[in-house]
């Protein structure tokens, strides 16, 4: 079968709920993909930073070959001997006391919302039904119902009523904003530190910080959705650490599965824990021992190979060069790390581009019409981001 077979079949029997760069991958490995048709690409998408230590990791590859002999799957009704070792090599890796095992982002972003709620009534004091938390605008947490009630995008939100009430939305990047709107009714503010759907939005410098000490002094939660920030992406283990402004809860997931499986998180210190007692939240798959075993070799490797040092200086210098070059349609480069986006003029359709980096030979997505963001899995060397470079430049320096 060529690629537009299979284009087809996905267009025939899957619901059209992406719209998909016209490519197939049917080979992957490191930070390069390939089509039926033998041709390779450099993968700047790394499945929304899913796939910080690259594709088919070997270390990660012989983690889960090992334990599908072994056992993968007992739920939580019985302990398993990969789960704590798991939880442990997070807790130490994040600097927190306790984690809590799920699958999926959207579930991490649930659980703690939840532990949120829970918290403000059991801590706080708050009464239960009039718990409230603060998220900004534009923010991407998920696809739930809960979660996209705090959407401020149309695409993920119309029709889909009744939305979840208790979410108050202020602007992001505006620490004030955040002060105002806490009422003694307030248990959490939720951010992500950098905002990756909406186009790798850096927020002002300070503002990380100012949102800790405001969480601080009010007696609120500060949330952070780590989700694609996290695990060595923006040059740091976790993006918050660029302004020391460490939350009460991190959600995590995406390279927490090293590219090969859904495995997500929140972790917390025992005082916000604690509102979790048996039976009030949970997940049949959250934990397992094939999810724990490939969570462990994830870290293990980003650790190992130092991926945040790797992508604090090649992001440097994928910046510096973008910035160089002639693109009159180019307005800004932007990101930390390797979590970057180019913007392009406003109106501009950054479709036609990725379909001309495709054919070049480089994957990226646009997002929001007229950005595209450039995100290699972390593995990537530095000529190989070079390479990837001289080809972004070819496509760039023609777009009249
Ligand atoms: C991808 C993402 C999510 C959702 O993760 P899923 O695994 O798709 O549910 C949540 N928050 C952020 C910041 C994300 O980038």
């Amino acid at each position: 079968m060529k690629s537009q077979d299979y284009i087809t079949l996905d267009e025939k029997y899957g619901a059209h709920n992406y719209h998909p760069l016209p490519v197939v991958i049917s080979w992957a490995e490191g930070c390069k993909v390939r089509d039926p048709e033998g041709k390779t690409y450099f993968d700047f998408l790394s499945a929304y930073s899913a796939v910080n230590q690259g594709h088919r990791h070997p270390r990660i590859l012989k983690a889960v070959r090992d334990q599908l002999d072994l056992c993968t799957l007992t739920s939580r009704a019985f302990h398993n001997d990969r789960m704590g070792l798991f939880l442990k090599k997070l807790c130490e890796f994040t600097g927190y006391e306790m984690a809590l095992p799920m699958n999926t982002g959207a579930e991490a972003v649930e659980t703690a919302l939840k532990a949120a709620r829970r918290w403000g009534v059991e801590v706080k004091g708050v009464k239960n039904g009039e718990q409230e938390i603060i998220c900004a605008e534009e923010n991407f947490h998920g696809r739930t119902i809960a979660v996209i009630s705090m959407s401020t995008d149309p695409d993920s939100t119309v029709n889909y009523g009744p939305y979840v009430p208790g979410f108050k939305k202020v602007p992001y990047g505006d620490a004030e904003a955040i002060e105002k709107s806490i009422t003694p009714k307030t248990v959490a503010v939720i951010i992500e530190p950098i905002q990756g759907e909406a186009g790798v939005c850096v927020p002002p410098a300070g503002y990380l910080k100012r949102v800790r000490e405001i969480c601080t002094k009010h007696n609120v939660l500060f949330i952070a959705d780590e989700i694609q920030t996290g695990f060595s992406r923006t040059g740091k283990r976790f993006a918050w650490e660029h302004e020391n402004a460490r939350p009460d809860i991190m959600c995590l997931g995406k390279a927490l599965g090293g590219g090969i499986f859904p495995i997500s998180a929140i972790v917390a210190d025992h005082d916000v824990m604690k509102v979790f007692t048996p039976g009030t939240h949970g997940s049949t798959f959250g934990g397992n021992p094939l999810a724990s075993a490939i969570g462990i070799a994830a870290i293990d490797v980003l650790i190992d190979e130092k991926l945040d040092e790797n992508a604090e200086r090649l992001g440097k210098i994928f910046r510096e060069e973008i910035a160089k070059m002639h693109c009159p349609k180019m307005k800004l480069v932007r990101g930390k790390g390797l979590l970057n986006a180019v913007l392009f003029e406003q109106g501009f359709e950054a479709w036609n581009v990725c379909l001309q980096l495709r054919d070049a030979g480089l994957l990226a997505k646009q997002t929001h019409g007229n950005i595209i963001r450039f995100a290699p899995p972390l593995v990537i060397t530095e000529k190989e981001l070079r390479e990837a470079l001289a080809i972004i430049k070819t496509v760039f320096e023609k777009i009249a």
